[in-house]
C-alpha cells in the first residue's frame, strides 16, 4: 500500500468526535477505526502493540542499530471535527491542478476556488485530494496517520536506514480538546515526540499561547429610577466601564503573531448584576501574568471609585506555552528542521495562536512539537490535501528517525 492508498482507506472511516458524551473515546466509531489500524500495525510486524479501553493505540518499531538512541515518538489523532460530517467521505483526486476553480459538487454549485482560498495557488501542477462538497475530508488528521504508518513501512522496507526505537501513538478526541487527556505518557515511553497535525507543508510549531479564562462579576444596586440619585449602581454600566479600562488595541481583532490579547467572549446581566467572560492569551509567560494582574488591578480601581467591592475577578489558567518544555531540548527542533531540509521542504517555524494536544503532552512530560500533515481548510467541506505534501511529510518522519540515530552514533 502506498501512503496515498492508506490515506484514502482511512478517510472511509467516519470518526467524528462529540463534545457532549463525556466518555473516551467520545464516539464508539473511533474505536472501530482504532481496531482496524491495529490490524494494519500487526500486518506490518510492529511490536508492543496496545489498544486500551479509551482508544489509545500504541506500537513500536524496534531499533535497528547497535548503539544507544533515545526512543522518539510520532503521534496523530484519529477523530475528525464535530463541526462537519465525516460520514461517507468521497474523496476525489484532481490531477495536475490548473489554478482554476475546482467544482466539488456540480449540482449544488459547491466550488473550491482560489478566490476564497488563495493558498490553492501554491499547489498549481500538483495532484490534490478534495471532497465531494458534502463532508470534510479528514486529512486532519488521517494524513498524519498515513504519514506515520507509511514512514514505518518505508523504514521496514529499507533496513539500510539506521534508526532507534520508534514509538507511534494514535489518539482519539483531539478535536474536542481531550486528545492528551488519557494519553499514558509513561507507557508511551518516548524521550520526545512529534505530532503530525499541522497544516501547510513546512509548518513546524513549538510555541503556543499561555491561556487563562477570567470571569468578572459586577454587583449593582437597584433603586426605583425616579429616586435613584446617588443611590443606584447600574452593574451594566460599571461592567462597560471595566471593559473600557482594558487596552482597546489588545483584542483578537487587532493582534497577530506574538501579540497577546484580552478577548471578551460573553456578557450578560441586568441592573443588579452583570458578568463578563474573558479569555486571556499571550505567548510570553511574563506578559501573560501581567495581563492577569491588570484584570485584577482594574477591578481594584473600580472598587476604589465606587467605595465598595462591587467588582470581583475569578481567574483560571487553562494551558501554557510548550516552549518552556521544549527549550531545554532544542535539538529536537534542530532535528525536525534538518529533516525537512533533507526531505526537500522549507521549514516554516510559526507560533500557534491557540493551544495543541502537543502542549498538554509537553506538560505531562513528553515534549512534543507539531509538524505539518499537509492538509488545508480543516474542519469543513473545502478541506483538501496536495498529494506531494503527504509524501513529503512521510519522508520528514523517515528523516527524523534517521537523523536522530546518526546524532547519537
Ligand atoms: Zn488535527
Amino acid at each position: 500500500m502506498t501512503v496515498i492508498e492508506r490515506f484514502l482507506k482511512y478517510v472511509s472511516f467516519d470518526t467524528q468526535s462529540d463534545e457532549s458524551t463525556e466518555v473516551t473515546p467520545s464516539t464508539p466509531k473511533q474505536m472501530v477505526f482504532a481496531q482496524y489500524l491495529k490490524t494494519e500495525l500487526e500486518a506490518l510486524g510492529l511490536e508492543e502493540i496496545t489498544l486500551d479501553e479509551h482508544g489509545y493505540l500504541f506500537a513500536t518499531l524496534p531499533s535497528n542499530v547497535e548503539w544507544e538512541v533515545p526512543t522518539i515518538g510520532f503521534i496523530a489523532h484519529m477523530d475528525t471535527s464535530p463541526d462537519m460530517s465525516g460520514e461517507n467521505v468521497k474523496p476525489r483526486i484532481v490531477e495536475k491542478y490548473d489554478g482554476k476553480d475546482v467544482p466539488l459538487c456540480a449540482e449544488e454549485g459547491i466550488v473550491l476556488s482560489p478566490k476564497q482560498f488563495p493558498e490553492l495557488l501554491d499547489h498549481v501542477g500538483e495532484d490534490l485530494i478534495v471532497t465531494d462538497g458534502h463532508t470534510l475530508l479528514g486529512a486532519d488528521d488521517k494524513a498524519g496517520i498515513a504519514e506515520i504508518i507509511g514512514a514505518v513501512a518505508y523504514l521496514k522496507a529499507h533496513p539500510e536506514i539506521p534508526h532507534g526505537r520508534i514509538r507511534i501513538g494514535f489518539n482519539p478526541d483531539e478535536e474536542i480538546g481531550l486528545g492528551a487527556h488519557k494519553f499514558n505518557v509513561e507507557q508511551f515511553g518516548a524521550k520526545w515526540a512529534y505530532t503530525m497535525d499541522g497544516g501547510e507543508v513546512g509548518e513546524l510549531e513549538f510555541e503556543n499561547f499561555n491561556a487563562a479564562s477570567a470571569k468578572v462579576h459586577v454587583k449593582g444596586r437597584n433603586v426605583h429610577p425616579g429616586y435613584a440619585k446617588n443611590k443606584m449602581i447600574n452593574s451594566l454600566l460599571v461592567a462597560n466601564e471595566y471593559a473600557r479600562l482594558l487596552p482597546a488595541d489588545e483584542t483578537p481583532a487587532t493582534t497577530e503573531g506574538y501579540e497577546g490579547f484580552f478577548h471578551l467572549i460573553g456578557m450578560e446581566g441586568e441592573v443588579e448584576q452583570t458578568q463578563l467572560s474573558y479569555i486571556i492569551r499571550d505567548h510570553d509567560r511574563q506578559k501573560f501574568e501581567e495581563r492577569k494582574q491588570l484584570m485584577l488591578s482594574c477591578a481594584e480601581q473600580m472598587n476604589e471609585k465606587y467605595g465598595e467591592a462591587i467588582v470581583t475577578v475569578e481567574l483560571k489558567d487553562q494551558y501554557y506555552n510548550m516552549r518552556q518544555q521544549v527549550e531545554p531540548l532544542m535539538h529536537i527542533i534542530d532535528i525536525a528542521f534538518a529533516a525537512m531540509q533533507e526531505a526537500g521542504v522549507e521549514p516554516k517555524v510559526k507560533a500557534i495562536r491557540g493551544g495543541t494536544d502537543g502542549a498538554q503532552l509537553s506538560f505531562k512530560g513528553l515534549p512534543c512539537p507539531n509538524i505539518f500533515a499537509g492538509g488545508l481548510n480543516f474542519h469543513g467541506r473545502y478541506e483538501f490535501v496536495p498529494i506531494p505534501s503527504i509524501e513529503k511529510a512521510m519522508m520528514v518522519v523517515v528523516k527524523i528517525a534517521q537523523l536522530t540515530a546518526k546524532r547519537y552514533c
